[in-house]
């Protein structure tokens, strides 16, 4: 029993569990039906009840009614006997008409019981009523108009064997039964409408069984799933805002590690351009100069040879003990090579107090300093440039203002060290020389003579070729083969690097093409586009000419061109180039400063590590946490990661650990040439494919 109990049971929870919404729409529907059915069979049941009563009512009253015209035509035949009145007659003839008319409307339709029908017919405890009445009908009609005393006196005779007993027992009879059919009809009605409540009940408790507890538990199970999904995403949120945190306090000691140098504790040369930047900034007064005091140590290359680093790394601890201790805290002290510091301070454009403070250094530097009983002579020459506030205003580079010192310090080194020098126009030799670079740059745009290097880039997993990018090459007529540092800078000041890009661009799309025409298949090829060629009208047209499978082209945009220029005009060309099936890389990352988060929000396909944060891998703690921490959200959005500057196998093993997914260096390869890449290719060809492809 128990065991039918517990199968029923678990049929019914099978069949709860797997109730969908649209089957309890079913389930609504047909109970809905249902009750409707009921309603409507419990009110015609009830209707039908009400309209057999009240025609009841009528039989009742007129059976009933029967019964003292009976009695009151045996009193008047009682008197028309004995004395004949025509009044009496018209009365008593009357009445006999009542009691025929009532009795025939009777004997017609006495009820659908068929015990009156057997009162009326066939009589049920006696004779039959009908005939009865009839003979009594016949009887009353002779002593209402016969005119001979005997004939009506025996007419009377018969009636009174019938009048007084007989029929008021059958009419009293007959109303008990004509009563009882109108009980029992009330009992089926009763009976009826008692079947449709229990049904109806049961109807709602099958409701209750498989449709509210269903219902309730599909709105519990969405219920549910609700809550667990705001629930994942409310842990995804905090997880991302505790990496959040992570990464500032990572970057923050990688940034001060990036803008530090590690051995004197000061500034590093990276730190001294947003440093004259920050303060041209916040230069409001009109007195403001500002000056950048470059000091070169002298002889000490001398020291590291013949007393060795450690000396050497004492010495310049010592110098930068000296530097703090004659400079005040408004200045900012860094050192920008091996042997070079840098002074920034503002000033009130008195020279005079310079050449104090650059004759006060170069006399403390030159001291000599002990070591290990050892004493070091070294001495100090300075270059000095300054700015005044006018010309800070008007597009004032920082570089150039350090680049001058530097000029003025070789000057200083050049004239017999030891010795204080500050920058002059005459000094622009320098500058005149860049001129002829511009110059030579301008005229190599128009030959094209820049061409593409490729340099490849693989599959951290599976070692294989995942694209290569191309990087551009000066063929100078003269000089040979130049590196983009040689000519990048001075094409930007020249506009001329969108133009560049224009060139490379195309050469790297024919070698593509090229390629696969050759059976050489390489899956990716990015190419670096610059701020200003994304904005150039021609490129945005020319990609409309771009015709390559989704993902076969990548473009490489430079991190700090999405934090300097991220505008509408911008982000709308990014999204034309996903839109073209081209992937976009966001180039040195981890330089610019971009919010991590902001950035990946712009949806890139990529990042590239810049190798600044490979090359101290793998034993820098920070580093590996900082790269942990950024390829773990990257991957989390589904962006990729591709590490740069990758030499060793010791970084490329740790970058595979952190989970960076491609990887770029010289450890795999050198940028070269599109025939070297030919060559390449198919040297590492299977040898199948390598005789089918010649
Ligand atoms: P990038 O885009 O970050 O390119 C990578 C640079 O790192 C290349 O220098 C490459 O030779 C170098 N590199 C690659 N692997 C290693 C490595 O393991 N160790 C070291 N130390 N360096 C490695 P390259 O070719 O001199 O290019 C310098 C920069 O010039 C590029 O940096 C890129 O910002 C720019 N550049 C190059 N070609 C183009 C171009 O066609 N258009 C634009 N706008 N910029 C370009
Ligand atoms: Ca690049
Ligand atoms: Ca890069």
């Amino acid at each position: 029993m128990s065991g039918l109990f517990n199968g029923i049971l678990r049929s019914y929870i099978r069949i709860v569990r797997r109730t969908t919404a649209k089957e309890l729409w079913k389930r609504y529907a047909v109970g809905l039906a249902v009750l409707l059915i009921l309603v409507v069979v419990s009110h015609f049941a009830a209707l039908s009840a009400l309209n057999s009563a009240r025609s009841h009512a009528h039989v009742v009253v007129a059976s009933i009614g029967q019964r003292p015209v009976v009695q009151r035509i045996m009193f008047l035949s009682s008197m028309a006997v004995s004395e004949r009145t025509s009044a009496l007659n018209d009365q008593l003839k009357v009445l006999i008409q009542n009691l025929k008319g009532t009795h025939e409307k009777l004997s017609r339709d006495p009820g659908n019981t068929p015990a009156l029908k057997q009162l009326y017919v066939s009589g049920r405890h006696g004779p039959a009523l009908d005939p009865i009445m009839k003979n009594f009908i016949a009887d009353a009609t002779i002593v209402a108009t016969a005119h001979g005393a005997a004939e009506r006196e025996a007419a009377f005779a018969r009636m009174q064997t019938v009048g007084p007993e007989t029929l008021p027992r059958v009419f009293d009879e007959a109303a008990e039964l004509y009563r009882s059919a109108d009980s029992s009809y009330a009992d089926q009605v009763g009976t009826v409408q008692s079947a449709a409540f229990v049904a109806a009940l049961l109807v709602l408790f099958l409701e209750a069984l498989f449709i509210f507890t269903p219902s309730q538990l599909v709105a519990r199970q969405a219920l549910h799933r609700l809550e667990t999904q705001s629930g994942r995403l409310r842990r995804v949120r905090d997880n991302l805002l505790v990496r959040k945190k992570q990464l500032q306090g990572l970057r923050q000691s990688a940034e001060y590690e990036t803008y530090h140098d590690g051995l004197t504790g000061l500034a590093n040369r990276r730190s001294v351009e947003p440093e004259i930047a920050r303060r041209c900034e916040m230069a409001t007064d009109s007195q403001f100069d500002i000056a950048a005091i470059n000091i070169g140590l002298d002889r000490f290359k001398g020291i590291n040879d013949t007393l060795g680093h450690a000396a050497g790394d004492y010495i310049l601890t010592h110098v930068a003990k000296v530097l703090r201790h004659v400079t005040g805290p408004q200045d900012f002290l860094a050192r920008t090579g091996g042997d070079e510091f840098v002074i920034v301070r503002d000033t009130d454009g008195d020279r005079s107090a310079l050449d104090v403070l650059a004759a006060q250094l170069i006399e403390r530097i030159s001291q000599p300093i002990s070591y290990h009983g050892e004493l070091c002579h070294i001495g100090a020459s300075v270059g000095i440039d300054t700015r005044r506030r006018r010309e800070i205003v008007s597009g004032f580079d920082p570089a150039c203002l350090l680049a001058n010192a530097g000029i003025a310090l070789y000057r200083a080194k050049e004239l017999g060290r030891g010795r204080v020098e500050f920058f002059y126009q005459d000094l622009r030799v320098q500058i005149q020389r860049s001129k002829a670079l511009s110059d030579e740059i301008s005229l190599a745009v128009y030959r094209e003579e820049f061409f593409p290097v490729y340099q490849t880039q693989v599959d951290a997993r599976s070692g294989k070729l995942a694209g290569v990018e191309a990087l551009a090459r000066w063929q100078h007529p003269i000089k040979g083969e130049l590196s983009p540092g040689v000519f990048l800078p001075t094409a930007e000041c020249l506009g001329v690097v969108s133009k560049i890009d224009h060139i490379i661009l195309n050469k790297a799309l024919d070698d593509f093409a090229k390629w696969e025409r050759m059976g050489l298949h390489v899956p990716q090829i990015s190419v670096n586009v610059s701020s200003d060629r994304l904005r150039d009208a021609d490129f945005i047209a020319s990609l409309d000419k771009l015709d390559l499978p989704e993902g076969r082209l990548a473009f490489e945009i430079l991190e700090t061109v999405f934090t300097d220029n991220a505008d509408d005009d911008l982000l709308q060309t990014l999204s034309r180039l996903k839109s073209k099936g081209i992937d976009i890389e966001v180039d040195d990352f981890g330089t610019g400063h971009a919010s991590l988060i902001g950035l990946l929000s712009l949806g890139p396909t990529r990042l590239k590590i810049d190798r600044e944060f490979v090359k101290p891998l793998p034993d820098s703690k920070p580093h590996v946490s900082l790269l942990k921490s950024i390829i773990e959200i990257a991957s989390s959005l589904n962006i990729g990661v591709t590490a740069e500057g990758v030499e060793t196998a010791a970084q490329r093993d740790a970058l595979i650990a952190l989970g960076s997914d491609r990887l770029q260096g010289f450890f795999f390869s050198r940028p070269i040439t599109s025939e070297e890449l030919i060559a390449k290719l198919k040297s590492e060809m299977p040898v199948r494919e390598h005789i089918t492809a010649a």
